[in-house]
């Protein structure tokens, strides 16, 4: 496309064209006009002068003075003189010889002047052989009969000479004037369009998202008003973007920080948005979801079901949905739609929730109530069977009596553990008691369990090692470090067979002090390893009552451990014996 300046100055320069050749054309006529007027008045009047001269001098008849007198007047003039008699003989002639000249009285401004006193003509002159503009007069004698005719001629190749002239001065104004048109015109649009260049980049400048630019040239009318409309709507534009951008960045700020998944579905049914939790949850990112329609992104099929039923129904949908890619999790799928003023769905919004946790959990508490209920129930049925049957007429007999009463009490024994138990690994659970921290030789301390032990010890005849008299000294709550070396030694002596060794061993590396007790007992089997630490579970469920057991002991120990900022490991082989190591910081920064 041509500039604004070539445009405009092709404008001008055709307007500046047609106006002057039309003005031109019309005075170069008008002057032509005048002159060929001006020159047809000037041959009449001097015909009329040339004929009252004649007349006054009555020397017609004198040919040869007729002659000489012709030529100084048509010299004077600078025309062509022809004197003609009435009978159209030449008596004279400026330029020819007048006897070698043919008879006139045809030519068309004789025969007019003759009737009219005064003839005119433009014709062919045979005679000097070119176009000739011809006056012709009368003249007469004293009596007013008419004598002949004086006919004054030009030449049409003068007037045409003028009139060349005339053209070629026009022309040349006329260039001239194009010229400076041209010049000037150049310079005015030069002034009009630089600053409309200047705008249009600044334009094209804010349509490429560069909204800083503005026009800096100063600009007067109407394009400065111009200018300035475009610097005010730059800056709103500037104001505007960065209130978008500033919006967008909380929005996907707060989006990347959700702990939710976040899906939105467009009209056409492609993902337009999705944040950083779904890769979490649905195993594919942003970038692999963003723009695929939402069944083939590969999401779960329930998910995409639930947002085809969101699309035709139009209402809010609360569903939850199994997955098992890319783990197996429920995930609470919350879907709005979002409408336009008609109340067209327009779009999805997904809101998805792990809720894999809270279910395990509530799984785990009514398993945990039905766990306990169950416990509870075999030394209570036991104290209650036997307390009935003593009520039933066996307390007579003495011997039962005291068995009975026996059973009972080691009943209510088992049952006063398991609540207690109970109450503990809920209090530790919940993390209600704080941990009163201070510094404990831990030599000392197992030294004291064992020595608490002592009776159970003999009674196994069970060979205990103790670890090396250091005094290594670590940061802890002594009743609960207490509770874990009880449990773990506890366990190590009930599970091994009579006659067998239990060995407690301290170890210390660097900031971590580790704690290991070993034993030469049943050992434990690799299924049921990793599951030894949960509420209730036991190996063999009839070996670990016969120990007293509650199959509470290691889950306690595992979550005083971990309190305590420590690890718990086990290595077993059954038949040979099993090595608890407990791994704790010396110091906790809580
Ligand atoms: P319990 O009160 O039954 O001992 P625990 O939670 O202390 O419950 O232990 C869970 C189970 O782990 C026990 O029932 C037992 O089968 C197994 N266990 C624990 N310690 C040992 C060990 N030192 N040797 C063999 N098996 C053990």
């Amino acid at each position: 496309m041509r500039s604004f300046s070539f445009r405009l100055n092709v404008v001008i320069i055709s307007i500046l064209v047609v106006t002057l050749l039309g003005m031109g054309i019309y005075v170069a006529g008008l002057i032509q006009k005048v002159y060929t007027e001006t020159l047809s008045n000037r041959l009449t009047k001097e015909a009329a002068l040339v004929s009252t001269f004649i007349q006054t001098e009555q020397n017609v008849t004198h040919l040869p003075e007729l002659q000489s007198m012709i030529q100084q007047f048509a010299q004077a003039e600078d025309s062509r003189i022809t004197i003609i008699e009435k009978s159209g003989k030449v008596l004279a002639d400026s330029e020819a010889d007048p006897s070698k000249m043919e008879n006139h009285s045809d030519r068309p401004e004789v025969i007019e002047a003759m009737h009219n006193q005064e003839g005119h003509a433009v014709r062919f002159s045979h005679t000097l052989n070119q176009e000739m503009v011809y006056v012709a007069h009368v003249f007469t004698d004293p009596n007013g009969n008419i004598k002949g005719v004086v006919r004054v001629a030009l030449s049409t190749s003068q007037i045409e000479k003028f009139i060349h002239k005339l053209w070629l001065s026009l022309v040349m104004g006329l260039f001239a004037t194009l010229l400076i048109n041209a010049i000037v015109g150049l310079f005015v649009s030069r002034h009009i369009t630089k600053p409309i260049a200047e705008i249009t980049s600044v334009a094209r400048k804010i349509t490429e998202k560069n909204y800083g630019s503005r026009v800096k040239g100063k600009m007067v009318g109407e394009i400065g008003q111009l200018s300035s409309a475009i610097n005010f709507m730059a800056a709103s534009l500037e104001s505007q973007m960065f209130e978008i951008e500033e919006n967008q960045e909380k929005l996907s700020r707060v989006l990347n920080n959700m702990v939710s998944g976040v899906i939105l579905i467009g009209e056409s049914r492609r993902i337009l948005l999705a944040n950083s939790a779904i890769e979490d949850l649905l195993g594919y990112s942003e970038k692999e979801l963003i723009g695929k329609l939402h069944i083939e992104a590969g999401l779960n099929y329930g998910l995409s079901q639930l947002i085809d039923r969101c699309f035709q129904t139009g209402g809010q949908i609360r569903e939850e949905v199994h997955m098992y890619y890319p783990k197996e999790r429920i995930i609470d799928c919350n879907l709005a739609p979002y409408t336009t003023e008609r109340g067209e769905v327009k779009g999805v919004v997904t809101v998805l929730h792990d809720i894999s946790a809270i279910r395990r959990l509530e799984k785990m508490r009514s398993e945990f109530v039905a766990n306990v209920s169950h416990e509870l129930r075999t030394p209570i049925t036991s104290i209650k069977g036997f307390a009935e049957t003593l009520l039933d007429g066996a307390a007579e007999d003495k011997e039962v009596l005291h068995n009975f009463l026996e059973i009972i009490f080691n009943e209510s024994e088992r049952l006063n553990r398991l609540v207690n138990d109970i109450l503990d690994l809920s209090r530790i659970e919940q993390k209600k008691v704080p941990l009163h921290l201070e510094l404990i030789n831990l030599y000392d301390l197992v030294k004291e369990i064992s020595y608490n032990l002592i009776e159970k010890i003999n009674r196994k005849n069970i060979e205990m090692e103790l670890p090396e008299e250091l005094p290594i000294v670590l940061e802890a709550d002594r009743d609960r470090l207490h509770q874990v070396i009880v449990n773990l030694v506890d366990n190590a002596i009930s599970y091994t067979p009579d006659g067998g060794k239990v060995s407690i061993n301290i170890i210390e590396t660097g900031e971590k002090i580790q704690l290991e007790v070993k034993d030469t007992g049943l050992g434990i089997p690799l299924k049921d390893r990793e599951r030894i630490f949960e509420r209730f579970y036991r190996v063999d469920k009839g070996r670990s009552r016969e120990s007293g057991g509650t199959g509470l002991g290691l889950a306690i120990v595992k979550h005083l451990v971990e309190s305590h900022h420590g690890k718990i490991e086990v290595e077993s082989a059954e038949g040979k014996g099993s090595t608890f190591r407990v791994s704790l910081p010396k110091r906790l920064s809580l």
